[in-house]
């Protein structure tokens, strides 16, 4: 009985949440068809990747559209306090409520999806393991060309299973070599472990066990059509239980040694 009331709960909050989420999302698009080319005519991009770091996106672009996202939300708060908001945050003081810094993070979302957009439209060539991305990780196979943050979402596209990472910051996708551990390169498959679970079908944790990374794949073949975003963030158990195997693991192997 518990355990049932429990679990509609889960599902209660899970779908506030996802429609918190999908009135956020639709603002965001709104913004961009009316607002996007005024922005974008503005934004000076660099000739190689990251094209567009988020620390150089428009700080009155990101404002704009964060206001537009609490009137949406009906609270009411002025631009200053916005900027004195982000400056704490920037100093590494997280004063905002937690709707406030998603609010926040949706708003950088949409704003780097403008450049995200533009860079769609000639697209990337297939992104191959740098063994060099260790000095530099922004050159790293799971570093998005755009905006230059780590993903760790790969969907695999139909309809032959194209593997290509999926940036859960800026929404740009860049192909990836099918096979192989696209954070240290090994090519040992038998060291590269998939896991599933039943509760998320078609989804599966990918963990490397030379490097101790790991990465989450969705059968885009299986899940079609989905928003990546929010499926990403609803199976974020699966990261946690991830995260404590590999601690698991790595207790494990300092008894042995
Ligand atoms: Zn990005
Ligand atoms: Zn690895």
């Amino acid at each position: 009985m518990t355990a049932e009331k429990n679990q509609l709960l889960v599902t209660e909050n899970l779908e506030q949440a996802y429609q918190k989420y999908r009135q956020l999302k639709l603002e965001v698009d709104e913004w961009i068809r009316k607002r996007g080319s005024y922005w974008l005519a503005g934004l000076s991009m660099n000739k190689e990747s990251p094209y567009l770091p988020i620390t150089d996106l428009p700080q009155d672009a990101i404002i704009e559209l964060w206001q537009r996202l609490n009137i949406s939300a009906k609270v009411e708060i002025t631009d200053l306090k916005l900027q004195e908001l982000w400056e704490q945050l920037k100093l590494g003081k997280n004063t905002m409520n937690p709707e406030m810094a998603s609010r926040f993070q949706m708003a950088v979302s949409g704003v780097a999806k403008l450049a995200s957009q533009a860079v769609s439209e000639k697209g990337v060539p297939e992104q191959k393991f740098n063994p060099r991305a260790s000095e530099n990780p922004e050159k790293n196979v799971v570093a998005c060309p755009v905006c230059g943050e780590i993903s760790t979402l790969a969907v695999l596209t139909e309809p032959d299973g194209k593997r290509v990472m999926h940036c859960s910051t800026c929404s740009f996708e860049w192909p990836v070599q099918r096979t192989g551990c696209l954070f240290c390169g090994s090519e040992d498959s038998k060291k590269l472990l998939y896991f599933d679970n039943e509760a998320f079908p078609g989804i599966e944790m990918g963990v490397c066990q030379i490097c101790g990374q790991y990465f989450k794949e969705i059968d885009g073949r299986k899940l079609s059509a989905v928003d990546y975003l929010w499926e990403d963030m609803r199976t974020l158990p699966l990261n946690y239980a991830t995260e404590r195997w590999i601690e698991e693991q790595v207790r494990k192997d300092n008894q042995i040694n």
